[in-house]
């Protein structure tokens, strides 16, 4: 069961489901354009009414199930998959066995005809949609052709006899190719949508430091205010410059500045490490911090430690013991209804400015 189970996956599975579908129809349109032709229905009335009355029957049976399926609770999976597969098998089966009977029957030759090109051409249709599986698709080639194939050889039919299983073996082929190829794709698919997670989680990253970048920072900094405004919740936002960054490079080198500007990133990182913070590298070495839902002055602390540990970092570069100051302006509101989210970064960025104005190395807070 475990195999069954790990086998058919839940894609494969409602793969199935789909492509099984056409086949409930196709088994009782097609026989009955036989059994009416060329007035066969009234020359073996009896045989006929059996035939059709177990077709339909299993095939009302697959209807229903398919119906009811869905609002089977989902502790019945296995048996529900039991249920649609063996539903499969035994139509097959049903017909696989009656048809053989059928093409049996003496002095009916143009009707059997019929049978013969309906049967391959369900059994080719079969095999093909129920490729996904190759047991089933097996299983299903097997059910439909081998009763065929015992009773001709029995009644001295070689040539459909070896028909049928020179039929039965290409279809058996055709089924293991159409697997690896269903299968292949549906890797691909997966790969495909791996990589698409992998690009987008790309995209809202800055390179450098591993932050969100500032497209991304926009985008929550959005859904974060609506958030806010909406619950009537505070929203802080914390803009972060390196003070005097321009010496860091001219004095170390660039490499020394962006091993810097990854430092910030990990302290940021650490200090900000709420799931609902949001650290992004704003531009080259600026940051932003979104903080929501926090009480008054939570914010004011948790910059001025950052601060703090920023202003007693000494970075290893090389030879070098690289030291630098941060500033940082804040602001927090609860948005109100209409308001617009500039407002919020245009006070960060004013105290941002006061605290260079003021000799640097500082937070200021806006105070409203
Ligand atoms: P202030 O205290 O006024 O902010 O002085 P500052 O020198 O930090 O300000 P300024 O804006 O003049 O200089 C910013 C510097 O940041 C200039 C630029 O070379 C550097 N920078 C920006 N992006 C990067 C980066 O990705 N890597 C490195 N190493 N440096 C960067
Ligand atoms: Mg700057
Ligand atoms: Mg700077």
């Amino acid at each position: 069961m475990a195999n069954l189970k790990q086998k058919l996956s839940p894609r494969v599975l409602q793969d199935l489901k789909k492509r099984s579908f056409a086949g409930i129809f196709i088994y009782t349109v097609a026989l009955c354009v036989v059994v009416f032709a060329d007035g066969y229905y009234f020359r073996h009335p009896v045989f006929s009414n059996r035939f059709i009355a177990l077709i339909t029957g299993i095939c009302l049976f697959r209807l229903i199930h398919r119906l009811v399926e869905p609002r089977v609770p989902s502790r019945l999976e296995t048996v529900n998959t039991i249920v649609f597969l063996a539903g499969l098998v035994l139509t097959a089966l049903i017909w696989g066995i009656w048809s053989a009977a059928f093409m049996a029957q003496p002095g009916e030759m143009n009707i059997q005809l019929l049978m013969v090109i309906c049967t391959i051409g369900i059994c080719s249709g079969g095999c093909a949609a129920y490729s996904p599986s190759l047991p089933l698709s097996l299983a299903f080639n097997f059910s439909i052709l081998w009763p065929g194939i015992f009773i001709f050889f029995r009644i001295e039919n070689p040539p459909l006899a070896i028909l049928f299983t020179i039929f039965s073996a290409y279809m058996a082929l055709m089924s293991i190719r159409m697997n690896t190829e269903y299968r292949t794709a549906l890797e691909n698919e997966a790969l495909l949508k791996e990589k698409t997670k992998d690009l987008e989680k790309l995209s809202n990253m800055d390179g450098l430091t591993g932050l969100y970048n500032r497209r991304y920072f926009d985008m929550a900094f959005e859904v974060g205010w609506q958030t806010a405004a909406r619950n009537k919740t505070r929203l802080a936002l914390i803009i972060c410059d390196i003070d005097y960054f321009k010496r860091v490079n001219d004095e170390f080198g660039h490499l020394a500045g962006d091993e810097y500007l990854r430092t910030i990133a990990r302290n940021l990182n650490r200090i900000f490490k709420r799931q609902t913070d949001i650290v992004a590298r704003f531009g080259g070495e600026e940051f932003v911090i979104l903080v929501s839902n926090a009480r008054k002055g939570r914010s004011a602390y948790l910059a001025e430690t950052f601060r703090q540990q920023m202003s007693d970092t000494r970075l290893q570069f090389e030879s070098h013991t690289i030291r630098a100051t941060v500033s940082l302006g804040l602001a927090e509101m609860i948005p109100g209804s209409g308001q617009d989210r500039g407002i919020l970064i245009a006070r960060a960025d004013a105290m941002l400015y006061e605290a260079k104005n003021k000799g640097r190395n500082r937070v200021v807070v806006y105070q409203s």
